[in-house]
């Protein structure tokens, strides 16, 4: 099981309820951040989550989506963090890194590892063990990239025929896992009887983008999708012109790609009452005939997958 919490679900302008963009997960014993705008580090005390970051993964460096990195950076440092950050972003990520670091003159002695990355197609970017995850390009005025959080899948024992067959936990078990027969009180047990597949949970992360048809194969069969709506649908042409989602591109991405539960983010600081979405949503849900669960998140919202 693993948890996200949407630190913040602004735009551009931080407001009396919503911070800058980021996403907090706790992924197989690791913290991650899918972005870190201004004040991420109060929100995740606030949050009550471990300061502790091992992976921050930018979406693109415009600053509400990148103006907490130095300060997270000095935190880690001044907790005298040994094991290396992960700072993973588009081209440009490690030249945006040394620049904070000359910037603010704290002495670093925390290991700081980068990768600028540039990705045509959908591309593996980290193996965490139990979950991966991938990345690939999206368009949007600076280069952007969208992240794919995968848990890998797993072959596990159906304990109700262990129960009904008055089997014990034995080493033998694991050899099940893998696949394989085994001869257990003088029977054979068959892999293929006593183990099933269970697919991972997958949680998307696609903000500040303009609508491509390919975002919904890389969206494919979300449990998560947390995704952009800056505009509403009636300012479809300014979503053009900057780079952004509308509310119904937000939905058809969802609809396309299957997505089981929705979390429309980086509202505009306009619709501060969430009203005029509200009711877009809940006419487009009919319209596009959308099954997913569809919310507006509140900040620190949290989710488990
Ligand atoms: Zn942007």
């Amino acid at each position: 099981m693993a948890e996200a919490v949407i630190l913040g679900t602004s735009s551009a302008f931080p407001t009396e309820t919503r911070n800058h963009p980021a996403v907090y997960i706790n992924a197989g014993g690791k913290h991650l951040l899918f972005d870190c705008g201004e004040g991420t580090q109060r929100q995740i005390r606030i949050a009550d989550l471990k300061p502790s970051i091992d992976y921050i993964f930018i979406t693109h460096w415009h600053g509400d989506h990148s103006l907490g990195v130095g300060g997270i950076l000095q935190s880690l440092n001044m907790m005298r963090r040994s094991e290396p950050v992960n700072i993973i972003g588009p081209s440009g990520t490690t030249a945006s890194i040394k620049h904070i670091l000359n910037t603010y003159k704290f002495y670093s002695r925390l290991p700081i590892k980068t990768r600028s990355l540039d990705l045509k197609k959908e591309m593996l970017i980290a193996d965490l063990g139990q979950y991966a995850i991938y990345g690939i390009n999206v368009k949007h005025s600076v280069k952007c990239i969208g992240y794919r959080l995968q848990e890998k899948d797993n072959i596990n024992i159906k304990t109700e025929l262990l129960n009904k067959y008055k089997i014990k936990p034995s080493p033998l078990l694991k050899s099940l896992k893998e696949g394989k027969d085994v001869r257990y009180m003088g029977k054979i047990l068959k892999a293929k009887k006593f183990t099933y597949l269970k697919k991972g949970t997958v949680l998307v992360y696609l903000t500040d983008l303009a609508y491509e048809k390919s975002l919904a194969k890389f969206a494919r069969n979300a449990d998560i999708l947390i995704i952009e709506s800056t505009f509403s649908s009636t300012l479809e042409e300014k979503a053009r012109d900057v780079n952004h989602l509308t509310v119904l591109d937000a939905l058809t991405i969802a609809k396309q790609a299957d997505a089981k539960k929705v979390y429309l983010v980086h509202t505009s600081q306009r619709y501060e009452d969430s009203k005029t979405i509200e009711n877009e949503i809940m006419k487009l849900k009919k319209k596009l005939k959308i099954n997913a669960e569809v919310s507006i998140p509140n900040d620190l919202c949290r989710i488990e997958f």
